[in-house]
């Protein structure tokens, strides 16, 4: 094992604020929002055409085609957001009881401050749970259509946005007035970058983690009921469900399975490490995540894609391709970190870099950066199996229009800009420890390419 070290700076959230960074944030405070509602719109009035959309924006019958309050969207959201709160905090033994009993109690990654944090990690119950519980009383007891999030999806897309924000606002206040970890807060000097990127690295309240809450379970449960609910909404207007659709939900299904059914390696990731929650977390929970990531289930909606049985499988199997580079690259990281470098990566014992960082307490700390696997071929090929994935659901509704496409793009630009954020922030943790991994594995997300 290599052993490097020197050169280290402050790490965690650190971003240097100047009036870019404000008129940053004030436009993705309003062009953000907007856009949601621009691809609502474009999917409920214009069959998914953009162009279109732009056109009735212009003309102004766009404005007819935004939803409308609803009190039982409200409760719809309330109800949602209740069951999720009681599967995340019921107790440990119940899980025992039930016998399939995931992941119970583990221990957080180290903090800036030097805290190490418990995570009561019991996702996948939730999401098993909440399908069941779904598809019993839809399908076998009929107490509510199946259709029930579609037929709402106006309403709960403007209390979902109700919700971001006053989470946001709690946040904000929370961090002030009842920290959780006071010495894991980070103060920008900008109370608007602050209220945006968070100031609280683990704010708690009670039982609930806010980040892995929120992050990991509203949202994320429903992503595939709502593509359920579209296939149904589907099934209801033309008698049959599509490959393509079938093909989304499957693939989509996968991803969110494995979210939960690895839960633990969520707590190895940026989100849960580095990043704060604020606004930024907020209004991607509860607003950007289950509306703009289900975007391609919608348009199959309004516009059914047949696929050949030679092409849908040629989608199937890139997606599947994607899928298992995620998988195995996430699975490689945290079997290493979790196991501290015990693990075989490919059958043989994983080679790595040894490096030290400083925690605010004046403590130096050890860490290992693995350069075998996935992690010896490229920086990021986790990322580059998700962006695969990414293009297999966007493939998946033909090329008719953009409207699908808008997810990967998204994504592509989110990671990019997500891999040199956290190169960035791994060189301040790890100074020269991070040059010489970099020198070892040159290449981030296509090997020979960038
Ligand atoms: P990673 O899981 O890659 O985590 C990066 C962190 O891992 C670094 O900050 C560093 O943390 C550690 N690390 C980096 N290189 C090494 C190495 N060689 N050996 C050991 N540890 C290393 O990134 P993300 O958290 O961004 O992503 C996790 C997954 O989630 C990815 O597959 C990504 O595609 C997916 N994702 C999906 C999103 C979506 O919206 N669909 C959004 C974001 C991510 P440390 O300080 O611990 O050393």
């Amino acid at each position: 094992m290599a052993k490097a070290t020197v050169g280290r700076g402050q790490w965690g959230r650190a971003w240097y604020v100047n009036a870019k960074t404000v008129i940053g944030i004030l436009l993705l405070l309003t062009v953000i929002p907007l856009m949601v509602f621009y691809f609502y719109a474009a999917a409920f009035g214009y069959g998914g055409s953009l162009l279109e959309m732009a056109h009735g924006v212009v003309d102004g019958t766009a404005w007819y085609q935004l939803p409308s309050f609803s009190w039982e969207a409200l409760q719809v959201l309330v109800v949602w957001l209740v069951f999720q709160l009681f599967l995340a905090v019921i107790p440990d033994y119940l899980h025992r009881l039930l016998g399939w009993y995931q992941g119970g109690w583990l221990l957080g990654a180290m903090t800036p401050a030097g805290n190490r944090l418990w995570y009561n990690i019991n996702g996948l119950q939730a999401w098993v749970i909440s399908h069941l519980f779904f598809i019993i009383a839809a399908v076998w007891l009929g107490w509510f259509s199946p259709t029930v999030i579609f037929d709402h999806w106006g309403g709960l897309l403007l209390w979902a946005n109700c919700l971001a924000f006053s989470l946001a606002v709690f946040a904000y206040v929370k961090a002030y007035l009842f920290p959780s970890h006071p010495e894991d807060r980070k103060f920008s000097g900008s109370w608007l970058y602050d209220f945006y990127m968070g100031v609280e690295l683990n704010p708690r309240v009670g039982p609930i983690d806010l980040k892995l809450f929120f992050n990991g379970r509203p949202g994320i449960v429903a992503w595939t009921l709502i593509n359920l609910s579209f296939a149904a909404e589907q099934y209801h207007l033309y008698g049959y469900v599509t490959n393509s659709m079938l093909l989304v939900n499957l693939l989509q299904g996968l991803y969110v399975l494995y979210f939960f059914y690895k839960e633990s390696w969520y707590l190895n990731t940026i989100d849960i490490h580095h990043d704060h929650f604020g606004c930024y977390f907020a209004f991607g929970d509860c607003v950007w995540l289950p509306f703009m990531y289900t975007l391609q289930g919608l348009y199959l909606v309004f516009h059914p894609v047949d696929l050949s049985a030679g092409y849908a499988l040629f989608v199937l199997l890139l997606g599947l391709l994607g899928f298992a580079i995620f998988m195995n690259a996430n699975n490689q990281k945290d079997g290493f970190r979790r196991t501290d470098g015990s693990k075989e990566i490919w059958g043989k014992k994983p080679a790595c870099i040894a490096a030290e960082y400083s925690t605010q307490d004046g403590q130096t700390r050890q860490s290992k950066l693995l350069t075998s696997g996935w992690w010896g071929i490229g920086r990021h090929m986790n990322y580059t199996g998700d962006l695969i994935l990414s293009l297999s659901y966007s493939l998946a509704c033909g090329f008719d229009h953009l409207f699908p496409y808008f997810y990967f793009i998204f994504i592509s630009i989110l990671l990019v800009h997500r891999c040199l954020r956290d190169e960035h922030r791994c060189y301040s943790k790890y100074g020269v420890a991070w040059e010489e991994y970099c020198a070892k594995v040159p290449y981030r997300l296509i090997p020979g390419v960038f």
